[in-house]
């Protein structure tokens, strides 16, 4: 670590697809450069928009299944069918530095991130409530009507990991500012708390 420098926390954020993830993390983003986002690889098609290298990093099944030989991946998981996977490189470098390394990643990733950095933070960000959330999948107007079936059944399991988090943020409509804001706030507490502190009344008198 760079002398002087506090290490960065792990930020995961999980929710199920339509909670508006996308929209809250990038709003941290543009307002906040003490976050970063991690890039995630996916073998799942790009949607209309979507860049590679910024929203994720698309790559074949072989190529996938290559990085995980290779130690390249953080964690990895199966999500309605596509693989996706966070590159070790999108984090480590980052956290030394003193960033705080979002990672917008689903429930089983999450287990897995926290078990090689039990520091991580684990947010769950969800919609008011299932009709809200179904809305918000239909309106995005790229999925079929069975994957928004089968996205909504997926809600429904990650709910299951719902213990294991550490908070939960409540995205309402036309409230992705102060949902960002409650997230930012959450980021800044913790890195307050003592227990993330232990060292300041070990080497604070010489
Ligand atoms: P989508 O296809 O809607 O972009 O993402 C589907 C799900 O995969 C979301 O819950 C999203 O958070 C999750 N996801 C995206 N990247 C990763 C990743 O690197 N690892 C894991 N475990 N899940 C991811």
């Amino acid at each position: 670590m760079k002398q002087g420098v506090r290490r960065g926390i792990p930020v995961i954020i999980s929710g199920p697809s339509g909670s508006g993830k996308g929209t809250v993390v990038a709003d941290i983003l543009t307002r906040n450069h003490q976050y970063a986002l991690s890039v995630s690889a996916t073998t799942r098609a790009p949607r209309p928009g979507e860049v590679n290298g910024k929203h994720y990093y698309f790559i074949s099944r072989e190529e996938f299944a290559h990085r995980i030989e290779t130690g390249d991946m953080l964690e990895h998981a199966c999500y309605v069918g596509n693989e996706y996977g966070t590159p070790r490189s999108e984090v480590e470098q980052r956290l030394r530095d003193g960033i705080h390394v979002i990672l917008e990643i689903d429930v089983q990733g999450a287990v897995q991130i926290k078990e090689k950095f039990p520091e991580a933070l684990l947010i769950f960000l969800m919609p008011p409530d299932e009709k809200t959330l179904e809305r918000r999948l239909r309106g995005r107007g790229t999925n079929t009507e069975a994957d928004i079936a089968r996205r909504l059944k997926q809600a429904r399991r990650e709910l299951e990991y719902f213990d294991r988090y550490d908070y939960l943020v409540i995205n309402r409509e036309g409230s992705v500012q102060s949902s960002a804001d409650t997230i930012m706030r959450i980021v800044e507490s913790e890195q307050c708390s003592v227990r993330r502190n232990t060292d300041f009344a070990k080497h604070y008198f010489s």
